[in-house]
Formats: structure tokens, C-alpha cells, sequence
């Protein structure tokens, strides 16, 4: 019997039955790690693993039974992990073990999960087509070809290949959803502050999320259940009690209220992604939901907005990368000046290095009225505008990226492409409204399609139940890539 195959609850019932063991379903992940082709693992330490493990098969002959546990997750390497290395992607970072666990790799280990290693990234988050990481480009397993979407690309590909049954992403302005979508995979990323980002690497503070990737909304449901929650430790950690988010996994969708930004679904977006999501949009009407047509005119305006606020906080978080502390230093420098500037020079690739020029620039005198300050006079609007339409509608429908995943190297030397295919996931990030993605098709060369959804403040439970209703009455989240990856869906 294929143990990487099956649902979490299928696992759930043989481990409280006995009938498997933490140990002997960990190593089963950690061999077709071991043997996969996508470089989307950075760090693997099967007898840190094992361990863990252990620890949970004792729990359950003790006669724990708890959702989580003795399941193998897979760990996005922007959270810093004792013992595994934690480095967010970068040569800076390359050899550096963390003395402590952030808060959601403690909840995740106190619930009984087991971490089977640290995935990879972009360099410190920064990225959507994972191609940024010193440890290299990950692959897509529906396409060998094709980049997973980033930052979280390593998580996405992980669960997509059947690596890892469930994985920790953090999305800032889409990096949970949009490799979720590229891979075909199910990814929440909740509302901002919900999750800890104590011990999760700083890339930009006021967007950075910590979420939940896994096949099916129903598998996100219970591992964002044990990531989520009030943190004395996190300043921005929202205080309200831990909260189930299965628990309305199964509510009918009759009179829900689904608004289409007519924004979303303009020229720009691609022809074969437009059928699979107005498929799925049939398939939910068809279960009770009414769709209306809304306006998020602000729309186009969270792109200069997100990338004048993401690199102003990203530069003054990465100030503390200067080879002094932890991480890389320069070899050979003649003064401290110029042990700081070889240091960053070396340690930090291309991409961070232009954010923090660009960061460093807007947030400088002169130019901070001009650039950050209209930035964030712009991130109020478009909340606003997501305000109001969240009084009309229960919930926001629309895609998550404007294309399927394109080719490795495709648009590697074009930034500004890259930034303009991010237009469907800023919005609700600078709002810090919960998103999800689900797979709803296919679309050109067999890549896969996620529709997105987005809700109010807290309202997580809600889009976990319209993803959940959608895949018990369809089977893409079922689909798999075919070994190897040539594109094209295998039930
Ligand atoms: N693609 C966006 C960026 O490059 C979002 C990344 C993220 O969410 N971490 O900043």
C-alpha cells in the first residue's frame, strides 16, 4: 500500500489503530525525498526526523490522539528550526543552525507532527518563481520545465510530488497562493496575524503571514488549526482564542454571496486560465452560491504600492545581515566598511540586493513623502475598497496569477515581469485579508490552475468550507503529476 497516496484521514485512523507507525510513515516520505528530482528540499536530517517520530509513536501508545499527530510536514526554510539549517534561500544564511524553533515549528512539534525538513525558496521570500534561491531553481512536478511559483515553491512542490503530505508556507504578497496554484495544491494564507512570525525570517513585517499548504482544503483546515494563534512573542499577534478551522468544513453554499471583481477578470488574464476558473465558478453556483460582479478599482495600484512597501521594510529588516552577528562574512576586507559591503555584496544575491536599493531609496529624505508615504496612503484605499465590497458579498472569487507557471529562466533577467504577475495576490495581502488558492484544471501545456478566494478578517473557516464543498464534488485536488513530470493530469 502507497503510503505517500493517502489522505490525511486514512493516515489518521491507521496511526491511532496502530496499524502504522509515526516511524514507519516518516520514512517513507524521507525516501522518495531522497530519491525525488525537484531540489525542493534545502536540509534533511532523516535521524532528527526519526526522532521526532519516535517521540510521536510514544505519544500515541500512551493514547494521544490529536489530529496532527505522528503526520509528516515539511517546513518552508524561512522558519528557523533547532537543528535543521534555517536559510531563507541565501547565501548568507547558507550554513547557519538557528538555537531556537519559531513559534509555529514549536506548535506543529507540541501537536505531534513531524518535520521532515526545510524547503526551498526565494532568497528571503522574495520571488515567484523560486528561481532566486542560492540552493538553486526547484522544479514543477507536473512539468520538469516549468518553475513551482514562489517564494514558498520548495512547500508547494513538495506536496505536489506526494514528498510531504502537508507543508508551512509564508505568503508577503502571494507566496503561499501562488505556488499553490502553479502546483495544483491547496494554500491558505490567513489574515495578518493570526500566525506567528516569531522566528519566521523578516522579509517585509507588516505583510509577512505564515499559512498552510497541503492537497485538499480539509488537510489545510487541521494543519492551520495547529499553526494558528495568539503569541505573546509576535508584537502583531492578534489575541483571540485557537480556533478549529474544520469546523465548518461541510456547511452547504446555498445564498452564499461570491463577488467578482470585475478588475480580476479583465484583458489580462490568460484564455486558458479564464475556462477552468469559470468552470469552477459553475460548479459552485450549481451547489447554491450566487455570483455578482463587484469593483476593486484599486486593483492595478497594489503593484507600485506593494513594491515601494515591501523593499522599505525589507531594507531595514536585512540591515542586520553585516557578517558581525551570524551568517556570512567576506573572506578578506581591509576595514570594517568594507567588511560590511563584501559581506552583503556577497551574501545577498541579485533580487535582495535590488530591493534594498530600491527600499533604501524611497524611505531616504526627499523621497519618503513621494514614494513610501503615497504607498501606504494607497494600502488604506484598496482596504477600503475590499471593505466595502466585503459587506455586499460573503466572499471574493478570482484567479491567483494571470498565467500558469512559465518555463525555468523564462523571465529570469525581467524583475518588472515577474512584479506585474502579481497583481491577482497583492490586493489582499496589503489588506491582510485571508486568501486561499485551490486547483480548478489545467490549463496550457497541462499546467495547473487555482482559483483563488478571498475573505474577511477571521474568515478563514468560510473559505476552507467553499474549498471544501468544491473538492467533495470534484476531483482535481486528486490529480496527480505523472512520474517524471511530463505535463498532463493523471487521476
Ligand atoms: N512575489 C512577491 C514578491 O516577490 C511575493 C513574495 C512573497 O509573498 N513572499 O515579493
Amino acid at each position: 500500500m502507497t503510503l505517500h497516496t493517502r489522505s490525511l484521514e486514512s493516515l489518521r485512523a491507521d496511526l491511532d489503530a496502530r496499524a502504522l507507525s509515526a516511524v514507519e510513515l516518516a520514512q517513507a516520505f524521507l525516501a522518495r525525498i531522497e530519491a525525488s528530482p525537484h531540489n525542493a528540499f534545502i536540509d534533511v536530517r532523516p535521524e532528527l526526523t526519526l526522532a521526532q517520530a519516535r517521540a510521536a509513536d510514544r505519544r500515541l501508545a500512551a493514547g494521544e490522539r490529536t489530529p496532527l499527530l505522528g503526520i509528516p510536514l515539511a517546513h518552508k526554510d524561512i522558519f528557523v528550526t533547532e537543528g535543521w539549517r534555517s536559510t531563507a534561500g541565501s547565501r548568507m544564511l547558507a550554513d547557519y543552525v538557528s538555537p531556537f524553533d519559531a513559534s509555529v515549528v514549536t506548535r506543529l512539534q507540541a501537536a505531534g507532527a513531524v518535520c521532515l525538513g526545510k524547503t526551498n525558496c526565494d532568497e528571503f521570500a522574495m520571488g515567484s518563481s523560486n528561481e532566486n534561491s542560492w540552493f538553486g531553481a526547484v522544479r514543477n512536478p507536473w512539468d520538469a520545465a516549468a518553475i513551482p511559483g514562489g517564494s514558498s515553491g520548495g512547500s508547494a512542490a513538495a506536496v505536489a510530488a506526494d514528498l510531504a503530505p502537508l507543508a508551512t508556507g509564508t505568503d508577503t504578497g502571494g507566496s503561499v497562493r501562488q505556488p499553490a496554484s502553479m502546483c495544483g495544491i491547496t494554500g491558505i494564507k490567513p489574515t495578518y496575524g493570526r500566525v506567528s512570525r516569531f522566528g519566521m525570517i523578516a522579509f517585509a513585517s507588516s505583510l509577512d503571514q505564515g499559512g498552510a499548504m497541503g492537497r485538499s482544503a480539509s488537510d489545510c483546515a487541521h494543519l492551520l488549526s495547529a499553526m494558528a494563534g495568539f503569541d505573546p512573542r509576535d508584537s502583531t499577534s492578534i489575541e483571540r482564542p485557537d480556533e478549529d478551522y474544520s469546523r465548518d468544513l461541510e456547511r452547504p453554499l446555498s445564498g452564499l454571496r461570491i463577488g467578482l471583481p470585475r478588475e480580476f477578470f479583465g484583458a489580462g488574464l490568460d484564455a486558458d486560465v479564464r475556462a477552468p476558473l469559470e468552470a469552477a465558478l459553475s460548479e459552485l453556483r450549481a451547489q447554491g452560491a450566487v455570483t455578482v460582479e463587484v469593483s476593486l478599482p484599486r486593483t492595478a495600484l497594489s503593484i507600485p504600492a506593494y513594491y515601494v512597501i515591501a523593499p522599505a521594510e525589507a531594507s531595514s529588516n536585512l540591515s542586520r545581515f553585516d557578517g558581525v552577528r551570524y551568517g556570512h562574512r567576506a573572506a578578506h576586507y581591509t576595514d570594517l566598511a568594507d567588511m560590511y559591503a563584501r559581506t552583503r555584496a556577497e551574501g545577498f544575491g541579485p533580487e535582495v540586493r535590488r530591493r534594498i536599493l530600491v527600499g533604501a531609496y524611497v524611505l531616504s529624505h526627499g523621497y519618503y513623502d513621494a514614494y513610501y508615504l503615497k504607498a501606504q496612503k494607497l494600502r488604506r484605499l484598496i482596504a477600503d475598497d475590499f471593505r466595502a465590497v466585503l459587506t455586499e458579498v460573503d466572499v471574493i472569487a478570482g484567479p491567483v496569477s494571470p498565467t500558469v507557471a512559465w518555463n525555468i529562466g523564462e523571465r529570469s533577467d525581467d524583475p518588472v515581469r515577474n512584479y506585474l504577475a502579481d497583481i491577482f495576490t497583492l490586493p489582499a495581502s496589503l489588506a491582510g485579508l485571508p486568501g486561499l488558492s485551490m486547483p480548478v484544471g489545467f490549463g496550457a501545456g497541462g499546467r495547473p490552475v487555482g482559483l483563488q478566494l478571498i475573505g474577511r478578517v477571521f474568515d478563514e473557516a468560510r473559505l476552507l468550507n467553499v474549498a471544501h464543498r468544491f473538492q467533495r464534488a470534484t476531483d482535481w485536488h486528486q490529480r496527480r503529476p505523472a512520474p517524471g513530470g511530463a505535463a498532463g493530469a493523471s487521476a
